[in-house]
């Protein structure tokens, strides 16, 4: 089963994604958790990311398809994978389609989940104060409102994008 769990920052998408782990058996693999690795192992990628990441922009589309065509290929994902926050763009999106038809794999469903805008900015914020993102209350919720921005300019297109695939669930 290969899924995507399509969704803003703070919908629950690592939440559910745990429970289907246990469910399916199959990996999840998640852009800002890797990323979040590569900061912590202070890799060039991790180093290059982490301003990008403090602020709430995306980082670039060849560095996080990069990532995945590497992570995709590796045996636990022979049975399938659950993709959440990845792609976050059109350009991903497009990306993802011509690395799974090049390995011959298809998509079984796009997943949107989401919860009230408040409830989100909400909850992003409390977890960057929970992990020292940003030193302010003030700093967490303006990235938090930020991040929601970048969310339905350059992500939410794609669930017009997969509902025309007949995969949106
Ligand atoms: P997340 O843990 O999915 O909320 O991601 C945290 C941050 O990592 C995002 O705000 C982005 O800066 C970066 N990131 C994660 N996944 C992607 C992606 N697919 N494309 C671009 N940036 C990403």
């Amino acid at each position: 089963m290969r899924l995507i769990l399509l969704g803003p920052p703070g919908a629950g998408k690592g939440t559910q994604a745990k429970v289907l782990i246990e469910r399916l058996g199959i990996p999840q693999l998640s852009t800002g958790d890797i990323l979040r690795s590569a900061i912590a192992a202070r890799t060039p990628m991790g180093l290059a990311a982490k301003e990008i990441m403090d602020r709430g922009d995306l980082v670039s589309d060849e560095i996080v398809n990069g990532i995945v065509a590497e992570r995709i290929d590796q045996a636990d994902c022979r049975n399938g994978f659950i993709l959440a926050g990845f792609p976050r763009t059109v350009p991903q999106a497009d990306a993802l389609g011509a690395m799974l038809i090049q390995k011959g794999l298809k998509l079984d469903a796009v997943i949107e989940i989401t919860a009230d805008p408040d409830t989100l900015v909400a909850r992003v914020a409390k977890r960057a104060a929970e992990t020292g993102a940003a030193v302010r209350a003030d700093d967490n919720a303006e990235v938090a409102r930020k991040r929601l921005d970048v969310y339905r300019e350059l992500t939410e297109p794609l669930v017009t994008y997969y509902r025309g695939k007949g995969l949106l669930r």
